[in-house]
């Protein structure tokens, strides 16, 4: 068989703990990784585009380098299966948090099956220590100046902080 290639699809707005736990444990099922950034324009991300790529290719080196699996990250905006088999994924990894992304995430693989059923998606689940963080949550406790350290990288806090300050909140 050849080359395995994964797809880890997301927002990512911004990375977090949560996320690098769910890229680790991803690292070991592929040869070579794909980090999705969905453009999602619609959604009113916080971070631009190019700010979430940066954030997500400043905590790649290190994953790559104690790997050896080829990460690149590469922003999307079509359909999740076009991008997929345009880059030649085999499978897609999803993160699962609680029973509320269950449900969300069960009608999607049925509907991506149907669109090509060669691709699979495989879930996995983060450490018991960060399976609580998601993006939306931190930039919620940031705007209200929490403390987020626990949550994403120390980069990753410090851009959120300046954000929410040059946001004025
Ligand atoms: P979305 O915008 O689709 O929610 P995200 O960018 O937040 O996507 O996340 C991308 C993927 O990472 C999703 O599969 C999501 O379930 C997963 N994920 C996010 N946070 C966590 C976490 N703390 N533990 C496990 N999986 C996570």
């Amino acid at each position: 068989m050849g080359k395995r290639i994964g797809l880890y699809p997301g927002t990512f707005d911004p990375i977090t703990l949560g996320h690098i736990d769910i890229i680790e444990r991803a690292v070991k099922l592929v040869d070579e990784l794909f980090i999705g950034v969905a453009i999602n324009q619609d959604k009113g991300p916080l971070f631009s585009l190019d700010e979430r790529v940066e954030m997500l290719r400043e905590q790649m080196d290190t994953i790559a380098g104690k790997s050896g699996v080829t990460i690149t990250v590469k922003p999307f905006d079509q359909l999740l299966m076009t991008f997929a088999e345009e880059i030649n994924a085999d499978i897609i990894i999803r993160g699962l948090r609680a029973v509320s992304d269950f449900e969300y995430e069960f009608q999607m693989v049925g509907m991506n099956q149907a669109l090509n059923e060669d691709i699979e998606t495989v879930f996995l689940m983060a450490d018991a220590r960060y399976q609580s963080i998601a993006s939306r949550l931190v930039k919620e406790i940031a705007k209200l100046d929490g403390d987020i350290r626990g949550f994403v990288p120390q980069s990753v806090a410090e851009r959120l902080v300046a954000k929410y300050k040059a946001n004025g909140a």
